[in-house]
């Protein structure tokens, strides 16, 4: 059976390490993409339960599953499809992050009153209205709040993570962003700019509000410091029975194009995990499987639904478990481990996991 086991009770410990790390700051918690592959609703709910003022999506689709969940904590979606139909989800107390002026003008005359949270543009080059669009952007969001038309609930921005001094820059950017705000005679009840990286090393960014995806989840957004380093907990462990044992002579070619030939009389176990669950291709002859408490490389390439594994003379049996990461505490490979192999980050590597993982939770 391919399980990722979400443990539910490290996530809320994550959650309460990093609300104190956030030094007052509100905390919004991300839970995009299906919380990063952990379960949108059932992370929701557990961080709602430990205090998470607000729950973070990209889109309107994520925050109506929310809503359809029964969760009723204060949603912000701001990745808009041009067709998004604003007023369902401000019916559903869903506020709206706005980036340019047509969008305002969209949500502003949808019909309902939706609370919006502005985006500015301080860098990174994405969402959020541009420098030179800022007074025009409040004018008219102010204007439109004195018509009784929105209310303007945030103004925010996001950092690129470039480096300390980018970072810094953003932060005096975005101060210039809420000046120009106040200019225009807007009084927002939220202000923020920080992810977890921001959170954790960038005191400038914390304002009133925190975002924090990736530690929510217990894993760290920098190279030089491990979860543990951090406080946190990694939460899902993704693990496999093990489908097919054999005993193969010694030069035995090994999945696709035989990148791997058993050096001599071995074991090979047959994991039913590949790449349409989300195990990266590029993780071939390099990615990390522990059995029976043992460390492997994978053998050869990965495959559409399978890996192979070369556990030598060890004792290995159908049905026993091949964790390919998890909690490095436990003994197992992390996330972070995969990510090495892989070229990628440890964000790609939990939030691609595919649907046909059933998704346990531990309370
Ligand atoms: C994904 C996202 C976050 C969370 O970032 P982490 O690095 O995972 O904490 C915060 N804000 C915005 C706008 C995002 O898109």
């Amino acid at each position: 059976m391919r399980e990722a086991t979400i443990d539910l009770a490290a996530i809320a410990r994550n959650v309460e390490t990093l609300t104190a790390a956030a030094h007052g700051a509100r905390t919004m918690v991300i839970v995009k993409a299906n919380a990063y592959g952990h379960g949108a609703v059932p992370v929701a709910r557990a961080v709602v339960d430990v205090g998470a003022d607000w729950l973070g999506v990209a889109d309107l689709d994520e925050a109506h599953e929310l809503r359809d969940a029964g969760i009723d904590a204060p949603v912000l979606a701001w990745l808009h499809d041009p067709e998004a139909d604003f007023a369902a989800a401000v019916d559903r107390g869903v506020d709206i992050g706005v980036s340019y002026l047509e969008q305002l003008e969209r949500v502003a005359a949808c019909g309902s009153r939706a609370h919006v949270q502005l985006k500015v543009d301080t860098g990174l080059s994405r969402n959020g209205a541009a420098r030179d669009d800022w007074a025009e952007f409040f004018e008219t969001a102010a204007a439109h709040e004195r018509a009784g038309r929105i209310v303007v609930r945030g103004v925010w921005s996001h950092l690129s993570n470039t480096n300390e001094d980018e970072d810094n820059a953003q932060a005096a950017d975005f101060a210039e962003a809420l000046a120009a705000a106040s200019v225009a005679g807007l009084d927002p009840e939220l202000v923020h700019l920080a992810a977890t990286a921001g959170t954790l090393r960038v005191p400038a960014a914390r304002f009133g509000l925190v975002r924090l995806g990736i530690s929510t989840y217990g894993l760290s957004p920098f190279g030089d410091a491990t979860s543990a380093g951090l406080g946190l907990t990694p939460a899902m462990e993704l693990s496999a029975s093990i489908a097919s044992v054999k005993r193969v002579a010694a030069g035995s070619g090994v999945s696709y194009g035989y990148d791997y030939r058993t050096p001599a009389e071995t074991t090979l176990a047959l994991v039913p995990l590949g790449y349409a669950d989300g195990i990266p291709r590029h993780a071939s002859s390099r990615g990390p499987v522990s059995i029976n408490g043992v460390t492997y490389r994978i053998a050869g390439r990965v495959a559409m639904d399978q890996i192979v594994v070369d556990v030598g003379d060890s004792e290995v049996s159908v049905g026993d478990r091949a964790v390919l990461f998890g909690d490095p505490a436990a003994g197992v490979p992390s996330a972070d481990d995969w990510a090495e192999a892989s070229d990628t980050i440890n964000y790609e590597i939990v939030t691609r996991i595919g649907p046909r993982v059933k998704r346990r939770y531990l309370p």
